[in-house]
């Protein structure tokens, strides 16, 4: 057999980058300029429509003002021109299904005329809805595949843009993916229902508050971790091309240990590659602002200034799809997978997340006005409340089979929800809720009047990054949020929760208030100290300052009755329980059949995923790694045989070959389990997603650690894959 050659790391070491012909690297770089060149946005429909229909098309992006068809014919003709003078010639209907991405199908902007030739046309119809032949994306049972019609109708509050190729360019049209029966077959529109939701609910309470706002919306901004690997070895491993994760390969003798790579200087064609990308985000709108290098080698971090939730939500999937293609450019392959390495961190997605009014007014922005502070408390208890009702809600709304690997494992948030409110926060709730039982000898201090209140300090830091939840100076911090997931779901979370916490105590703040002049400030402030008690009272368990990694916590957390779903499928089974049915119900963001089948694709998902991984490892041993061993184990015996013929001892061969067999004997008889597993799963179908979890998940270890033992064994010459060991430092 031919001894492998390990060029491929010099070659990975010294490649020429950028590939010229795809890469995009004028200097120096404007940013004014680019940014957001590549989207037909209100600045570029300002310009080119006639002034009643831009007024027209701003007032249904601004507040939602139904469409006029009119005047989407109008806007369908300017996109087109401005999308063909960017070098367009077709256009595509974006959309977000259940599996987590994005789809695309393009359409030339062509159609034949009479005497043979074409015409270039773009009709306010094509602009407002498509109709994909949508048939095989999963719909969770909405959709029978004999009317599979699903349709893609247009979202206006997020600009359409230019998705570039060096041979072309495509208009791309965000939009909504539903079935002709008009339920949710995607991740936008219950995104969108869930905003309105919290608007409605938010807008009632700053009423209360007498704050005149007409819109509150939710920000989010997303701090984005990946790997770069270089690409000579992504395509010698079967498993990081199929899997995204490496399924085999042994802890590198270097790992993380030295804490040296975090912050660290960043290489440069590693740097390189980020300000390509970065370009092409700016063009494409987005505003990307911080990279650094992470904890794990060969990993980083992008995150943009945050925006309103559904555009950046959109962007969100924009960043993942450009970091994965522009790698192309330098060699490099970007691993969005949440662990694709054993042994060393693997990546999450913060999910910064704020509620803001339309004049420009962050409600979770605490103030040095203490009568402005009793209103940011009190929407801050909202999402204590939230959080504490619906810890099961976000649990499934991070779960997949990916995230199952991070999250509990020392390197991200335990599957346990908690919130971390920082101290001086912390001691402000826990203060006011004892103050109920001794309120008489502490008299006003508890009183949230304006001598009570303690000036709360702006953008304290919070420390504690072991918290899955936590309070950032004026916004939360989701952070179990997988790398590769689409942020939409957990925001869809955050928002109805929020939106169910603030309805509940907007009533219990009228019912305390009634009767009263609720225009006297101590009289309206007692009221609000009042409901603050109940809820946090109440929410009081969810509240954790120390350590969330420690053995310590998850006994606390039990005694608490925190729930502590474990896997993926633990946290799924609750999902359409008749508190999460009658609470997506209630705010009109899931029907119950709409949330029936998010459960059933997700649920879907977990079990292929993990069914592509097994038959990948059982694969990759009996092919790759089983011939290996054999191959060495043969030198040996060789050695031996030939070695007593001329009367040599050689007991150190002897034992090489005794523990290689031993190896042998147990990848093989992990492969017959994992092959049988495997059978298992193909033939009872439906068993499965939990024959998955208990059968194949542990069959698939198994032959991992026979694997990973017999890497340490075998000549680096005969190892088939590349190891961590290479992957990890070459850059
Ligand atoms: P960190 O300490 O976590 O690095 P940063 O201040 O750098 O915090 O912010 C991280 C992310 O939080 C960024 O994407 C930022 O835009 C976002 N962010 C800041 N303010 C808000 C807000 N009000 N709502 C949502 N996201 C926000
Ligand atoms: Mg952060």
């Amino acid at each position: 057999m031919n001894k492998i050659s390990n060029d491929y790391n010099l070659r990975a070491a010294t490649k020429p980058w950028p590939r010229a012909e795809n890469s995009s690297t004028e200097l120096p770089m404007d940013l004014v300029a680019i940014f957001g060149e590549k989207v037909f946005g209100l600045r570029e429909m300002k310009s080119c429509l006639p002034k009643f229909a831009f007024k027209s098309i701003q007032a249904t992006i601004e507040r939602g003002d139904p469409l006029d068809p009119e005047v989407a014919d109008i806007v369908a003709q300017a996109m087109k021109d401005w999308a063909v003078e960017h070098g367009a010639t077709h256009f595509t209907h974006w959309f977000q299904p259940l599996t987590g991405s994005t789809a695309e199908k393009h359409d030339s902007f062509i159609s034949p005329s009479a005497d043979g030739r074409v015409a270039v046309n773009f009709s306010g119809k094509d602009l407002i809805q498509g109709e994909p032949d949508a048939s095989s994306f999963p719909s969770g049972g909405l959709r029978a595949t004999f009317e599979a019609r699903g349709y893609t109708a247009w979202d206006p509050t997020s600009p359409a843009f230019i998705f570039d190729n060096p041979n072309g360019a495509c208009l791309t049209i965000p939009t909504a993916f539903a079935s002709w029966t008009g339920e949710a077959l995607d991740n936008k529109i219950p995104l969108l229902r869930s905003v309105e939701a919290l608007n409605k609910q938010a807008l009632r309470v700053l009423e209360l508050f007498g704050v005149k706002a007409s819109k509150v919306f939710t920000t989010v901004g997303t701090e984005q971790e990946y790997f770069l690997i270089d690409e000579d070895y992504y395509y010698r491993r079967p498993d990081l091309v199929a899997c995204g994760r490496t399924l085999i390969g042994a802890k590198p003798p270097k790992g993380q240990d030295l804490d040296d790579h975090y912050f660290g200087s960043i290489p440069e064609r590693v740097l390189a590659y980020m300000l390509e990308t970065e370009k092409e985000l700016y063009r494409l709108g987005i505003p990307v602002k911080t990279r650094h290098n992470e904890v794990a080698p060969s990993q980083y971090e992008i995150a943009p200034v945050f925006e309103n939730s559904n555009l950046a939500s959109d962007h969100q999937q924009l960043i993942m799809l450009t970091l994965q293609r522009v790698a192309r450019n330098y060699g490099l392959v970007c691993l969005l997978h949440e662990k694709p390495f054993d042994g060393i961190n693997g990546s999450g997605k913060h999910n910064n997340w704020s509620m803001s009014t339309d004049t420009g007014l962050n409600l979770l922005e605490p103030t040095d006005q203490p009568h402005a502070n009793v209103q940011f408390l009190f929407f801050c208890a909202a999402v204590i409340r939230a959080v504490y009702r619906h810890q099961d809600l976000l649990r499934i709304s991070v779960a997949s089979a990916g995230n199952d690997h991070r999250l509990g494992a020392n390197e991200a948030p335990p599957a346990i929800m908690s919130i971390s409110l920082g101290e001086q926060l912390h001691d402000i709730f826990e203060r006011l809720v004892d103050g109920a039982t001794a309120e008489s000898n502490q008299g006003g201090l508890l009183r949230l009047g304006v001598k009570a209140l303690p000036e709360l300090p702006r953008h304290t830091g919070d420390r504690n990054r072991t918290s899955p939840f936590a309070f950032t100076g004026n916004k939360f911090e989701f952070r179990a949020v997988g790398s590769m997931q689409s942020v939409s779901f957990p925001n869809v979370v955050l928002n109805v929760t929020v939106a169910e916490a603030l309805d509940d105590m907007a009533t219990m703040l009228e019912a305390a208030l009634e009767g009263k002049d609720s225009s006297d400030r101590d009289v309206f402030n007692d009221a609000v100290a009042s409901v603050l008690r109940t809820v946090v009272a109440e929410a009081r368990p969810i509240l954790f300052m120390g350590d969330n990694y420690t053995d310590e916590w998850h006994a606390e957390a039990e005694k608490r009755g925190l729930f502590n779903l474990k896997t993926t499928l633990d946290a799924l089974a609750l999902m359409t329980s008749e508190k999460n049915a009658a609470l997506f119900d209630k705010y009109g963001v899931l029907n119950n059949r709409e949330l029936h089948s998010r459960q059933e694709v997700a649920e879907e998902q977990y079990q292929i995923t993990i069914n592509i991984e097994s038959q990948m490892t059982a694969a990759m041993a009996r092919t790759m790694i089983l011939p290996a061993a054999v191959e060495y184990l043969t030198d040996l015996t060789t050695t031996l045989a030939r070695g007593n013929s001329v009367g040599l001892d050689l007991t150190g061969v002897r034992k090489t070959a005794e523990e290689v067999s031993d190896l042998v004997d147990s990848l093989r008889e992990s492969i017959d389990r994992l092959v049988q597993e495997n059978m298992t799963a193909h033939h009872e179908w439906h068993s499965t997603a939990s024959h998955s979890k208990d059968c194949q998940i542990p069959a698939m270890t198994a032959v991992r650690l026979a694997a990973d033992s017999l890497e340490r064994a075998l000549p680096r010459d005969l190892w088939p894959l590349p190891p961590y060991r290479e992957i990890l430092f070459v850059n």
